[in-house]
């Protein structure tokens, strides 16, 4: 695959919506037709296509936009950032393969990495170089991730890591894992812990890929065997790991996948266009019930647009989010689990002699359906928003444990 990367990058300074303009354009010319959820000629894109497709990306000043320039971004501001979000959600390519990197990690090391650690980690992780997992879940700490059990020694200038991750999403192909450790006893709870980068390739780490309902083995168990590390692969200071995993819990949760409102209402249009290229599909749109279920989820990706805006708007102002994110994760969640919902019920209607874009638009929505019981897990389960919207927004008081 070739694109089109020699481009000039415009200066938003020189007007409203120029910056978003060739974000448009560019990803309109350059998207591949069998990268598009919604054609025909669509086929499950390679790990190299992807990473192909998102480097491209960036060298067309469409990922990176908010990261300072000494690091390979290119300096903009968040608006920028969302500019380009709104059109990369208007058209249904691919999932990110490196959104860990960049969304994640990335934001994190720049937090609280050292300058040998910017330099030498965050140009790799925009040009897709290297591949980030997140370790932060283990089999008994994931709402409770304040119980977490893997442990790292301090053994002179090396740390000895021994324990197990779980859930552990992309990490058969990751160069390095931001793992989160325990320094102190289990006792300690959120005191006591610490973040490392640890190369993928140490000696002592075993993966073990994990099949998920939908068939893909997307994430994996993560073995730690007496795996030293030099005390330069730790990120922040002991004992700061727990408001470095905040952090990225918080970008996680409100600022990840910006495009996502944008990407529904692509997605809610593709199965209405599926539905209307079929007689019998077609049928099922002139009834009140689906009519009404269609509006109601158009009402909320409205909502969500607005709920993206308002955090852009409170991070320009210099404001932080906090609890603002789980607002956010649980109504991303909540949305698209209910919109694939709906488009899973319609969509089972086709059969042997429907339309080609209403088996097209099956395939995809079975696939979007059975990843979406996973929206309200990953990021944080929806009772523990629940308790933090309820607790840190409304503040009332915490349930009695008696
Ligand atoms: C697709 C996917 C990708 C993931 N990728 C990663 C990754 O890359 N890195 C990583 O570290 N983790 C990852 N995770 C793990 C994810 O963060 C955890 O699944 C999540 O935090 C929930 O933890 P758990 O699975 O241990 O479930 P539990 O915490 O055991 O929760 C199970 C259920 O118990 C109930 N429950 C839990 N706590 C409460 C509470 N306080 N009040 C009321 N009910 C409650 C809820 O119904 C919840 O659904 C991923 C998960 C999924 C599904």
């Amino acid at each position: 695959m070739s694109f089109n990367t020699d481009v000039v990058i415009p200066d938003p300074a020189t007007g409203q919506g120029v910056y978003r303009q060739h974000a448009r354009e560019w990803l309109q010319a350059n998207l591949p037709d069998h990268m598009r959820s919604d054609s025909l000629n669509y086929r499950t894109p390679t790990l190299q296509e992807s990473v192909d497709w998102e480097t491209a990306l960036y060298k067309a000043g469409l990922a990176g936009m908010t990261w300072p320039k000494e690091y390979g971004g290119y300096g903009l501001s968040l608006r920028e950032h969302l500019a380009v979000n709104k059109e990369i959600g208007a058209l249904p390519m691919p999932e990110s393969v490196g959104s860990i990197g960049k969304e994640l990690a990335g934001p994190i090391i720049m937090a609280v990495g050292t300058e040998e650690q910017k330099r030498e980690f965050l140009p790799a992780i925009l040009s897709m170089r290297e591949h980030w997992c997140q370790g932060f879940s283990e089999p008994e700490a994931g709402s409770d991730l304040a119980s977490l059990r893997t442990r790292a020694v301090q053994e002179g200038d090396r740390w000895v890591i021994n324990g197990q991750k779980i859930w552990t999403s992309g990490a058969a192909k990751a160069r390095y894992c931001l793992l989160l450790t325990r320094t102190g006893t289990v006792a300690d709870r959120h005191r006591g812990l610490l973040m490392f980068a640890v190369p993928m390739d140490t000696p002592g780490i075993r993966v073990v890929p994990i099949k998920s309902i939908d068939g893909k083995e997307s994430f994996a168990e993560v073995f730690f065997d007496n795996v030293t590390v030099p005390d330069t692969a730790r990120l922040g200071a002991p004992n700061e790991g727990w408001n470095a995993a905040i952090r990225v819990l918080s970008i996680e949760r409100a600022t990840n996948r910006m495009y996502r409102p944008w990407r529904f209402e692509g997605e809610l249009k593709q199965l209405v266009r599926a539905c209307k290229s079929d007689p019998e599909l077609s049928k099922l749109l002139q009834e009140s019930y689906y009519q009404r279920r269609i509006g109601q989820i158009a009402c909320e990706v409205d909502g969500l647009k607005g709920l993206i805006e308002k955090v852009v708007d409170q991070l320009m102002a210099g404001e932080t989010i906090g609890a603002q994110g789980s607002l956010n994760k649980l109504y991303w969640s909540e949305c698209h689990q209910a919109f694939a919902g709906l488009a899973m019920e319609m969509v089972s209607h086709v059969h042997e002699g429907s339309s080609e874009l209403a088996k097209r638009a099956k395939a995809h929505f079975t696939n979007a359906y059975l990843f979406a019981r996973a929206e309200t897990l990953y990021a944080g389960v929806t009772e523990v928003q629940l308790d933090i919207i309820a607790q840190r927004i409304m503040n009332l008081p915490k349930e009695s444990q008696s």
